[in-house]
């Protein structure tokens, strides 16, 4: 479904890319992996378009994304839950996932009550502003907002940072519900703990390289390896 080949990409003149490989299957959860500055986050925003490659090549469900706007990238189903949230602010839960909604609720894809169904806490808040959210509503809400756009790859990236054990158990099983349901998911985040058992495939990036591509299972019982790439 996604096919990642090559990427380099620049901020300015410093090269932050130097060739990221990685493909995910339709239906799995590929853990995106590697310590603090290796590329995570540059590798997603060089698939979204926000930050474009200057090499490479990214082919989502068969089309070469190359050239296209971001916008363009987000229309096609890719949904980025970015690090940090970012919701929008003043606005309420509600007026948050109306904002990204995507068809009308006959349709079959997501919809406010549906996200109230994987969220029951933004239900109880849906006419609070996001801003007066606790860290992991806005979370949560940074989630459904990207539901909302029914997307056929979901990208999240940190969505468990900074946030106390119990929400982020929330976090995990809300990810492990839309896994059941066959979405499509890319992870970046810390807590290998909870994101390696959801993993159907990991890829491991160092200094803005993919240096090591596997199954879950193999990663978690190497130590040698979560040593060497993870600072584990
Ligand atoms: P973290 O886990 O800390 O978020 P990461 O693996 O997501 O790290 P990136 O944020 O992609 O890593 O950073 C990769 C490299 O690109 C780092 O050397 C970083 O300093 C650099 N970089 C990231 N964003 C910018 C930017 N806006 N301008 C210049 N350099 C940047």
């Amino acid at each position: 479904m996604l096919t990642v080949s090559g990427l380099e990409t620049f901020y300015g003149p410093s090269q932050a890319l130097f060739g990221v490989d990685l493909s995910l299957q339709q239906g799995q959860v590929l853990a995106l992996m590697g310590r603090n500055g290796m590329g995570k986050t540059t590798t997603i925003r060089s698939i979204m378009r926000l930050t474009p490659p200057k090499r490479g090549t990214v082919h989502f469900a068969g089309q070469d994304l190359a050239g296209l706007q971001a916008f363009r990238v987000a229309r096609l189903g890719l949904g980025l839950v970015p690090e940090g949230r970012r919701v929008f602010a003043p606005l309420s839960v509600e007026e948050n996932l109306r904002a990204t909604a995507r068809e009308a609720e006959d349709t079959g894809g997501w919809t406010l009550q549906r996200v109230y169904a994987l969220f029951p806490r933004l239900r109880e808040r849906a006419g609070q502003a996001a801003r007066t959210l606790s860290g992991g509503e806005q979370q949560m809400l940074a989630v459904g907002r990207a539901l909302m756009t029914n997307p056929r790859l979901l990208i999240l990236d940190e969505a468990t940072e900074g946030l106390a054990p119990l929400i982020r158990a929330e976090i995990w099983s809300a990810i492990a519900a839309l896994k059941a349901e066959g979405l499509s998911i890319l992870v970046v985040d810390k807590h290998l703990k909870d994101l390696l058992p959801l993993a159907d495939a990991c890829v491991v990036l160092e200094k803005g390289r993919s240096v090591w591509a596997g199954s879950p299972q193999t990663l978690q019982g190497d130590a040698d390896l979560q040593h060497r790439y993870l600072g584990v």
